[in-house]
Protein backbone atom coordinates (compact mmCIF):
# COMPACT_ATOMS: atom_id res chain seq x y z
CA UNK A 1 0.00 0.00 0.00
CA UNK A 2 2.13 2.95 -1.27
CA UNK A 3 1.53 6.05 -0.31
CA UNK A 4 2.20 8.82 -2.34
CA UNK A 5 3.70 12.62 -1.45
CA UNK A 6 4.51 15.82 -3.72
CA UNK A 7 4.88 19.24 -3.43
CA UNK A 8 1.56 20.10 -4.36
CA UNK A 9 -1.57 18.04 -5.14
CA UNK A 10 -5.02 19.01 -6.60
CA UNK A 11 -7.01 17.97 -2.88
CA UNK A 12 -11.47 19.26 -2.52
CA UNK A 13 -10.78 21.42 -5.49
CA UNK A 14 -7.93 23.39 -4.89
CA UNK A 15 -4.10 22.93 -4.70
CA UNK A 16 -2.86 22.13 -1.92
CA UNK A 17 0.58 21.35 0.19
CA UNK A 18 0.95 19.10 2.84
CA UNK A 19 -1.09 16.01 1.53
CA UNK A 20 -1.09 12.60 0.88
CA UNK A 21 -2.46 10.00 -1.11
CA UNK A 22 -2.49 6.59 0.06
CA UNK A 23 -3.56 3.74 -2.80
CA UNK A 24 -4.51 -0.03 -1.66
CA UNK A 25 -4.70 -1.78 -4.79
CA UNK A 26 -6.33 -0.26 -7.90
CA UNK A 27 -8.03 2.03 -5.29
CA UNK A 28 -7.52 5.59 -3.39
CA UNK A 29 -7.69 4.21 0.04
CA UNK A 30 -7.65 8.12 1.75
CA UNK A 31 -6.21 11.60 0.83
CA UNK A 32 -5.09 13.34 3.87
CA UNK A 33 -2.86 15.31 5.81
CA UNK A 34 0.95 14.46 5.84
CA UNK A 35 1.27 15.48 9.55
CA UNK A 36 -1.29 12.39 10.39
CA UNK A 37 0.89 9.79 9.07
CA UNK A 38 2.06 7.53 11.69
CA UNK A 39 6.47 6.60 11.38
CA UNK A 40 5.37 3.13 10.08
CA UNK A 41 3.21 4.94 7.19
CA UNK A 42 5.38 7.84 6.87
CA UNK A 43 7.96 5.12 6.41
CA UNK A 44 6.11 3.85 2.99
CA UNK A 45 5.51 7.69 1.48
CA UNK A 46 6.82 8.05 -2.08
CA UNK A 47 7.58 11.75 -2.43
CA UNK A 48 7.61 13.54 -6.02
CA UNK A 49 9.83 16.38 -5.44
CA UNK A 50 8.94 19.54 -7.56
CA UNK A 51 5.95 17.25 -8.87
CA UNK A 52 2.28 18.81 -9.30
CA UNK A 53 -0.48 15.54 -8.37
CA UNK A 54 -3.74 15.97 -10.26
CA UNK A 55 -6.35 13.45 -10.76
CA UNK A 56 -5.88 11.54 -14.06
CA UNK A 57 -7.62 13.29 -16.77
CA UNK A 58 -10.44 11.85 -18.72
CA UNK A 59 -10.91 11.78 -22.40
CA UNK A 60 -14.90 11.47 -22.79
CA UNK A 61 -14.57 11.06 -26.60
CA UNK A 62 -12.89 9.95 -29.09
CA UNK A 63 -12.36 7.21 -32.05
CA UNK A 64 -9.03 5.46 -31.56
CA UNK A 65 -8.81 4.27 -35.51
CA UNK A 66 -8.99 7.81 -36.37
CA UNK A 67 -5.44 8.81 -35.80
CA UNK A 68 -4.30 6.92 -38.06
CA UNK A 69 -5.91 8.92 -40.71
CA UNK A 70 -4.18 12.40 -39.52
CA UNK A 71 -3.13 14.50 -42.21
CA UNK A 72 -4.96 12.61 -45.34
CA UNK A 73 -7.37 14.88 -45.58
CA UNK A 74 -6.94 18.45 -43.92
CA UNK A 75 -8.42 21.59 -44.53
CA UNK A 76 -11.65 20.37 -46.31
CA UNK A 77 -15.25 20.25 -45.77
CA UNK A 78 -17.14 18.23 -43.69
CA UNK A 79 -18.58 16.03 -46.54
CA UNK A 80 -15.29 15.45 -48.48
CA UNK A 81 -13.30 14.63 -44.84
CA UNK A 82 -16.20 12.02 -44.12
CA UNK A 83 -16.04 10.66 -47.66
CA UNK A 84 -12.31 11.03 -48.28
CA UNK A 85 -10.71 10.32 -44.73
CA UNK A 86 -13.08 8.40 -42.80
CA UNK A 87 -15.23 6.51 -44.74
CA UNK A 88 -12.40 5.53 -47.30
CA UNK A 89 -9.68 4.75 -44.95
CA UNK A 90 -12.15 2.67 -42.90
CA UNK A 91 -12.91 0.30 -45.36
CA UNK A 92 -9.78 -0.91 -45.50
CA UNK A 93 -8.56 -1.53 -41.91
CA UNK A 94 -7.75 -4.51 -40.91
CA UNK A 95 -8.21 -5.43 -37.21
CA UNK A 96 -4.74 -5.24 -36.99
CA UNK A 97 -4.81 -1.81 -38.30
CA UNK A 98 -7.60 -1.20 -35.83
CA UNK A 99 -5.23 -2.31 -32.83
CA UNK A 100 -2.89 -0.34 -34.25
CA UNK A 101 -4.55 2.92 -34.50
CA UNK A 102 -5.72 2.46 -30.77
CA UNK A 103 -2.28 1.99 -29.43
CA UNK A 104 -1.34 4.80 -31.21
CA UNK A 105 -4.23 6.99 -29.83
CA UNK A 106 -4.15 6.13 -26.39
CA UNK A 107 -0.24 6.15 -25.92
CA UNK A 108 -0.35 9.78 -26.85
CA UNK A 109 -3.35 10.39 -24.63
CA UNK A 110 -1.52 8.66 -21.25
CA UNK A 111 2.05 11.06 -22.45
CA UNK A 112 -0.48 13.53 -22.05
CA UNK A 113 -1.54 12.94 -18.63
CA UNK A 114 -5.07 10.63 -19.95
CA UNK A 115 -5.66 7.97 -17.60
CA UNK A 116 -9.17 7.12 -18.87
CA UNK A 117 -10.55 7.27 -22.31
CA UNK A 118 -14.22 6.77 -24.06
CA UNK A 119 -13.77 5.30 -27.22
CA UNK A 120 -16.93 5.71 -29.75
CA UNK A 121 -16.36 2.79 -31.60
CA UNK A 122 -18.52 1.92 -34.88
CA UNK A 123 -16.19 -0.15 -37.68
CA UNK A 124 -17.84 -3.51 -36.05
CA UNK A 125 -18.35 -5.65 -38.97
CA UNK A 126 -21.57 -7.12 -37.38
CA UNK A 127 -19.59 -8.63 -34.47
CA UNK A 128 -17.48 -7.96 -31.21
CA UNK A 129 -14.11 -8.56 -32.42
CA UNK A 130 -12.68 -5.08 -33.78
CA UNK A 131 -14.21 -3.58 -30.58
CA UNK A 132 -12.13 -6.47 -28.48
CA UNK A 133 -8.58 -5.46 -30.52
CA UNK A 134 -9.24 -1.65 -28.96
CA UNK A 135 -9.94 -2.93 -25.87
CA UNK A 136 -6.69 -5.05 -25.94
CA UNK A 137 -4.46 -1.97 -27.11
CA UNK A 138 -5.93 -0.35 -24.06
CA UNK A 139 -4.99 -2.63 -21.92
CA UNK A 140 -1.48 -3.56 -23.28
CA UNK A 141 -0.60 0.40 -23.11
CA UNK A 142 -2.04 0.39 -19.25
CA UNK A 143 -5.18 3.13 -20.22
CA UNK A 144 -8.70 2.44 -18.50
CA UNK A 145 -11.25 2.31 -21.66
CA UNK A 146 -14.98 2.74 -21.32
CA UNK A 147 -16.25 1.24 -25.04
CA UNK A 148 -18.71 2.96 -26.35
CA UNK A 149 -20.51 0.97 -28.47
CA UNK A 150 -22.19 1.74 -31.36
CA UNK A 151 -25.61 1.12 -32.68
CA UNK A 152 -25.88 2.12 -36.27
CA UNK A 153 -28.17 1.23 -38.85
CA UNK A 154 -27.71 4.47 -41.51
CA UNK A 155 -27.90 2.81 -45.10
CA UNK A 156 -25.60 5.49 -46.22
CA UNK A 157 -22.69 4.41 -44.20
CA UNK A 158 -20.47 1.50 -44.99
CA UNK A 159 -21.37 -1.92 -44.32
CA UNK A 160 -18.89 -2.22 -42.00
CA UNK A 161 -21.01 0.31 -39.50
CA UNK A 162 -23.78 -1.29 -40.08
CA UNK A 163 -25.75 -3.64 -38.07
CA UNK A 164 -29.80 -5.02 -37.93
CA UNK A 165 -31.37 -3.52 -34.46
CA UNK A 166 -31.49 -7.19 -32.96
CA UNK A 167 -27.46 -7.60 -34.10
CA UNK A 168 -26.39 -4.50 -32.62
CA UNK A 169 -28.46 -4.82 -29.15
CA UNK A 170 -26.78 -8.44 -28.97
CA UNK A 171 -23.52 -7.61 -29.37
CA UNK A 172 -23.75 -4.75 -27.32
CA UNK A 173 -25.25 -6.99 -24.53
CA UNK A 174 -22.74 -9.54 -24.88
CA UNK A 175 -19.63 -7.02 -24.95
CA UNK A 176 -21.34 -5.70 -21.63
CA UNK A 177 -21.19 -9.27 -20.01
CA UNK A 178 -18.02 -10.42 -20.84
CA UNK A 179 -16.18 -7.18 -19.68
CA UNK A 180 -18.28 -6.62 -16.31
CA UNK A 181 -15.95 -7.58 -13.70
CA UNK A 182 -13.32 -6.14 -15.88
CA UNK A 183 -11.50 -3.55 -13.59
CA UNK A 184 -10.24 -1.55 -16.27
CA UNK A 185 -12.86 -2.12 -19.26
CA UNK A 186 -16.52 -0.78 -19.24
CA UNK A 187 -18.98 -1.15 -21.93
CA UNK A 188 -21.83 1.36 -22.84
CA UNK A 189 -24.61 1.59 -25.61
CA UNK A 190 -23.98 4.65 -28.35
CA UNK A 191 -26.54 5.03 -30.87
CA UNK A 192 -24.54 6.84 -33.61
CA UNK A 193 -26.38 10.05 -33.43
CA UNK A 194 -29.79 11.40 -34.98
CA UNK A 195 -28.57 10.86 -38.47
CA UNK A 196 -27.02 7.70 -38.15
CA UNK A 197 -28.83 5.79 -35.88
CA UNK A 198 -32.49 5.29 -36.65
CA UNK A 199 -35.48 6.16 -34.01
CA UNK A 200 -35.77 2.66 -33.39
CA UNK A 201 -32.26 2.31 -32.44
CA UNK A 202 -31.73 5.57 -30.55
CA UNK A 203 -34.92 3.79 -28.73
CA UNK A 204 -32.90 0.49 -28.64
CA UNK A 205 -29.52 2.32 -26.68
CA UNK A 206 -32.04 4.30 -24.11
CA UNK A 207 -33.84 1.04 -23.24
CA UNK A 208 -30.10 -0.81 -22.88
CA UNK A 209 -28.22 1.79 -20.75
CA UNK A 210 -31.62 1.56 -18.63
CA UNK A 211 -30.76 -2.76 -18.16
CA UNK A 212 -26.83 -2.33 -17.74
CA UNK A 213 -27.43 0.40 -15.55
CA UNK A 214 -24.46 2.51 -18.06
CA UNK A 215 -24.82 6.12 -19.51
CA UNK A 216 -25.66 5.96 -23.01
CA UNK A 217 -23.50 8.45 -25.52
CA UNK A 218 -25.06 10.00 -28.79
CA UNK A 219 -23.64 12.49 -31.30
CA UNK A 220 -25.78 15.38 -31.27
CA UNK A 221 -26.52 18.58 -33.28
CA UNK A 222 -22.87 18.87 -34.44
CA UNK A 223 -23.54 20.17 -37.61
CA UNK A 224 -25.78 22.61 -38.51
CA UNK A 225 -26.66 20.45 -41.46
CA UNK A 226 -28.43 17.74 -38.91
CA UNK A 227 -30.59 20.48 -36.77
CA UNK A 228 -32.34 21.22 -40.08
CA UNK A 229 -32.78 18.07 -40.78
CA UNK A 230 -34.60 16.65 -37.63
CA UNK A 231 -36.35 20.07 -37.99
CA UNK A 232 -37.68 18.97 -41.09
CA UNK A 233 -38.43 15.60 -40.94
CA UNK A 234 -40.02 15.44 -36.92
CA UNK A 235 -40.70 19.30 -36.50
CA UNK A 236 -38.62 20.07 -33.54
CA UNK A 237 -35.08 20.68 -32.89
CA UNK A 238 -32.76 17.29 -32.53
CA UNK A 239 -32.74 17.92 -28.13
CA UNK A 240 -36.61 18.58 -28.62
CA UNK A 241 -37.16 15.36 -30.52
CA UNK A 242 -35.18 13.60 -28.09
CA UNK A 243 -37.53 14.66 -25.17
CA UNK A 244 -40.67 13.84 -27.42
CA UNK A 245 -38.94 10.13 -27.87
CA UNK A 246 -38.86 9.81 -23.55
CA UNK A 247 -34.48 9.36 -24.22
CA UNK A 248 -33.72 12.56 -22.73
CA UNK A 249 -32.36 11.56 -19.45
CA UNK A 250 -29.54 11.20 -16.94
CA UNK A 251 -27.85 8.64 -18.50
CA UNK A 252 -27.69 10.11 -21.95
CA UNK A 253 -24.85 11.96 -22.34
CA UNK A 254 -24.92 14.25 -25.78
CA UNK A 255 -21.23 14.42 -28.05
CA UNK A 256 -20.76 18.11 -29.34
CA UNK A 257 -24.52 20.06 -29.12
CA UNK A 258 -23.23 23.08 -31.29
CA UNK A 259 -27.23 23.83 -32.42
CA UNK A 260 -28.84 24.06 -29.71
CA UNK A 261 -31.53 26.82 -28.61
CA UNK A 262 -32.40 28.38 -25.17
CA UNK A 263 -35.24 25.71 -24.77
CA UNK A 264 -33.17 22.87 -25.51
CA UNK A 265 -30.71 23.78 -23.25
CA UNK A 266 -33.09 23.88 -20.13
CA UNK A 267 -34.37 20.64 -21.16
CA UNK A 268 -31.18 19.53 -20.96
CA UNK A 269 -30.07 20.81 -17.49
CA UNK A 270 -33.75 19.84 -16.34
CA UNK A 271 -33.78 16.05 -17.48
CA UNK A 272 -29.94 15.76 -15.66
CA UNK A 273 -28.70 14.62 -19.55
CA UNK A 274 -24.27 15.64 -19.82
CA UNK A 275 -22.29 17.00 -22.49
CA UNK A 276 -18.89 15.77 -23.80
CA UNK A 277 -17.32 19.03 -25.09
CA UNK A 278 -15.28 18.81 -28.18
CA UNK A 279 -14.01 22.04 -28.88
CA UNK A 280 -10.89 21.36 -31.17
CA UNK A 281 -12.80 18.91 -33.27
CA UNK A 282 -15.92 21.00 -33.64
CA UNK A 283 -13.40 24.03 -34.55
CA UNK A 284 -11.14 22.03 -37.13
CA UNK A 285 -14.14 20.67 -39.07
CA UNK A 286 -15.71 24.33 -39.10
CA UNK A 287 -18.95 23.32 -37.21
CA UNK A 288 -19.44 26.39 -35.09
CA UNK A 289 -19.20 27.06 -31.33
CA UNK A 290 -21.53 24.87 -28.67
CA UNK A 291 -23.08 27.53 -25.97
CA UNK A 292 -20.58 26.83 -23.26
CA UNK A 293 -21.32 29.69 -21.27
CA UNK A 294 -25.45 29.04 -21.42
CA UNK A 295 -24.86 25.29 -20.15
CA UNK A 296 -22.04 25.88 -17.55
CA UNK A 297 -25.17 28.44 -16.32
CA UNK A 298 -27.76 26.17 -16.08
CA UNK A 299 -26.15 23.47 -14.95
CA UNK A 300 -24.99 21.24 -17.49
CA UNK A 301 -22.57 18.68 -16.70
CA UNK A 302 -19.73 19.17 -19.46
CA UNK A 303 -17.02 16.95 -19.58
CA UNK A 304 -14.36 17.41 -22.83
CA UNK A 305 -13.06 15.05 -25.57
CA UNK A 306 -10.38 15.01 -28.17
CA UNK A 307 -12.90 13.24 -31.12
CA UNK A 308 -10.99 11.53 -33.28
CA UNK A 309 -7.13 12.32 -34.34
CA UNK A 310 -7.80 13.34 -37.72
CA UNK A 311 -10.64 16.22 -36.69
CA UNK A 312 -8.28 17.72 -33.95
CA UNK A 313 -5.13 16.56 -34.32
CA UNK A 314 -3.67 16.56 -30.87
CA UNK A 315 -4.88 14.17 -28.27
CA UNK A 316 -4.69 15.99 -25.14
CA UNK A 317 -7.31 16.89 -22.67
CA UNK A 318 -5.48 20.01 -21.01
CA UNK A 319 -5.17 21.54 -24.77
CA UNK A 320 -9.48 21.01 -24.81
CA UNK A 321 -9.68 22.93 -21.54
CA UNK A 322 -7.83 25.47 -22.84
CA UNK A 323 -9.48 25.86 -25.74
CA UNK A 324 -13.05 25.33 -24.50
CA UNK A 325 -12.17 28.45 -22.54
CA UNK A 326 -10.36 30.78 -24.90
CA UNK A 327 -13.44 30.20 -27.35
CA UNK A 328 -15.74 31.54 -24.86
CA UNK A 329 -13.48 33.98 -24.05
CA UNK A 330 -13.40 35.61 -27.80
CA UNK A 331 -17.13 34.42 -28.19
CA UNK A 332 -17.99 36.76 -25.71
CA UNK A 333 -15.05 39.05 -25.85
CA UNK A 334 -15.09 38.92 -22.40
CA UNK A 335 -12.21 37.36 -21.17
CA UNK A 336 -14.07 36.75 -17.35
CA UNK A 337 -16.55 34.35 -18.82
CA UNK A 338 -14.76 30.94 -17.89
CA UNK A 339 -12.17 29.96 -15.16
CA UNK A 340 -9.06 27.37 -15.64
CA UNK A 341 -10.75 25.63 -12.67
CA UNK A 342 -14.32 25.08 -14.07
CA UNK A 343 -11.97 23.91 -17.25
CA UNK A 344 -10.10 21.42 -14.98
CA UNK A 345 -13.45 20.35 -13.16
CA UNK A 346 -14.41 19.51 -16.89
CA UNK A 347 -11.00 17.96 -17.68
CA UNK A 348 -10.96 15.01 -14.79
CA UNK A 349 -14.20 14.97 -12.28
CA UNK A 350 -16.74 16.11 -14.80
CA UNK A 351 -15.91 13.00 -17.26
CA UNK A 352 -16.22 10.55 -14.37
CA UNK A 353 -19.82 11.60 -14.03
CA UNK A 354 -20.43 11.80 -17.65
CA UNK A 355 -19.02 7.99 -17.75
CA UNK A 356 -20.54 6.75 -14.49
CA UNK A 357 -16.97 5.77 -13.38
CA UNK A 358 -15.51 6.65 -9.65
CA UNK A 359 -12.45 8.63 -11.63
CA UNK A 360 -11.56 12.73 -12.09
CA UNK A 361 -10.81 13.46 -8.23
CA UNK A 362 -8.35 12.53 -5.51
CA UNK A 363 -10.86 10.88 -2.80
CA UNK A 364 -11.34 7.89 -0.91
CA UNK A 365 -13.37 5.20 -3.14
CA UNK A 366 -11.90 6.53 -6.61
CA UNK A 367 -9.50 4.97 -8.82
CA UNK A 368 -5.81 5.10 -8.66
CA UNK A 369 -5.81 6.97 -11.46
CA UNK A 370 -3.15 9.90 -11.53
CA UNK A 371 -0.73 11.73 -12.98
CA UNK A 372 2.18 13.66 -11.64
CA UNK A 373 3.46 17.34 -13.55
CA UNK A 374 6.78 18.76 -12.97
CA UNK A 375 6.82 21.99 -11.16
CA UNK A 376 10.23 22.89 -12.74
CA UNK A 377 9.57 22.07 -16.40
CA UNK A 378 9.71 25.91 -18.11
CA UNK A 379 6.24 25.58 -19.58
CA UNK A 380 5.13 25.30 -15.25
CA UNK A 381 6.68 29.12 -14.61
CA UNK A 382 6.52 30.91 -12.50
CA UNK A 383 5.03 28.72 -9.34
CA UNK A 384 2.54 31.30 -9.05
CA UNK A 385 -0.38 29.48 -9.35
CA UNK A 386 0.10 25.78 -10.48
CA UNK A 387 -3.71 25.39 -11.75
CA UNK A 388 -3.59 28.19 -13.93
CA UNK A 389 -0.56 27.24 -15.31
CA UNK A 390 -1.83 23.78 -16.16
CA UNK A 391 -4.53 24.99 -17.67
CA UNK A 392 -3.59 27.83 -19.88
CA UNK A 393 0.34 27.38 -19.97
CA UNK A 394 1.49 23.77 -19.56
CA UNK A 395 3.13 21.70 -22.35
CA UNK A 396 3.25 17.54 -22.78
CA UNK A 397 7.04 17.96 -21.74
CA UNK A 398 5.58 18.80 -18.15
CA UNK A 399 3.96 15.40 -17.70
CA UNK A 400 6.48 13.87 -15.26
CA UNK A 401 4.20 10.46 -14.47
CA UNK A 402 1.38 8.59 -15.13
CA UNK A 403 -0.81 6.16 -12.78
CA UNK A 404 -3.68 3.69 -13.61
CA UNK A 405 -5.64 1.52 -11.42
CA UNK A 406 -2.22 2.31 -8.83
CA UNK A 407 0.28 1.05 -11.72
CA UNK A 408 2.73 3.29 -13.11
CA UNK A 409 2.26 3.23 -16.89
CA UNK A 410 4.59 6.09 -18.00
CA UNK A 411 7.70 7.77 -16.29
CA UNK A 412 10.27 10.59 -17.24
CA UNK A 413 7.56 11.22 -19.90
CA UNK A 414 8.14 7.88 -21.44
CA UNK A 415 5.62 4.92 -21.73
CA UNK A 416 6.43 1.78 -19.63
CA UNK A 417 4.11 -0.65 -21.25
CA UNK A 418 4.24 -0.74 -25.33
CA UNK A 419 8.08 1.07 -26.30
CA UNK A 420 6.69 3.93 -28.48
CA UNK A 421 9.11 2.85 -31.52
CA UNK A 422 7.15 -0.04 -31.99
CA UNK A 423 4.14 2.04 -32.11
CA UNK A 424 5.61 4.17 -34.56
CA UNK A 425 6.68 1.65 -36.32
CA UNK A 426 3.26 -0.46 -36.64
CA UNK A 427 1.88 2.95 -37.75
CA UNK A 428 4.07 3.87 -40.72
CA UNK A 429 3.43 -0.05 -41.98
CA UNK A 430 0.01 0.32 -41.77
CA UNK A 431 -0.15 3.70 -43.32
CA UNK A 432 2.88 3.66 -45.46
CA UNK A 433 0.95 2.41 -48.67
CA UNK A 434 -2.36 5.22 -48.54
CA UNK A 435 -2.32 8.50 -49.84
ZN1 LIG B 1 -17.31 11.63 -32.47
Amino acid sequence: MPIYTADSMYVQGQVQTGWALWVEGDQIAQVLPVDTLTAEQKAQVIHFENGFLIPGLVNSHNHSFQSLLKGFCDDQDFFTWRDQALYKYSKILSRDDIYTGALFAFGEMLKCGITTVCDFFYINDQANENARAVIEAALAVGIRIVMARTLYDWEGAPTRFRETLPQACDHTRQLHAEFKAHPMVHVLPAPHSLHGASTAMILAGAELAEELDTQFHMHIAEGQYERQMIEQQHGKPPVAFLESLGVLNDRLVGIHCVWLDDAEIELMAQRGTGLSYNPSSNMFLGDGITRIREMLAAGVCISLGTDGGCSNNRASIIEEMRMTSLLQKVKFHDSTVTTAEDMFAMGTLNGGKNLGLPIGELAAGYAADFTVLDLNDLSMQPRQNALKNLVYASQPSAIRAVFVAGKKVLEAGQLLTVPEAEIVRRVQLTTASWG
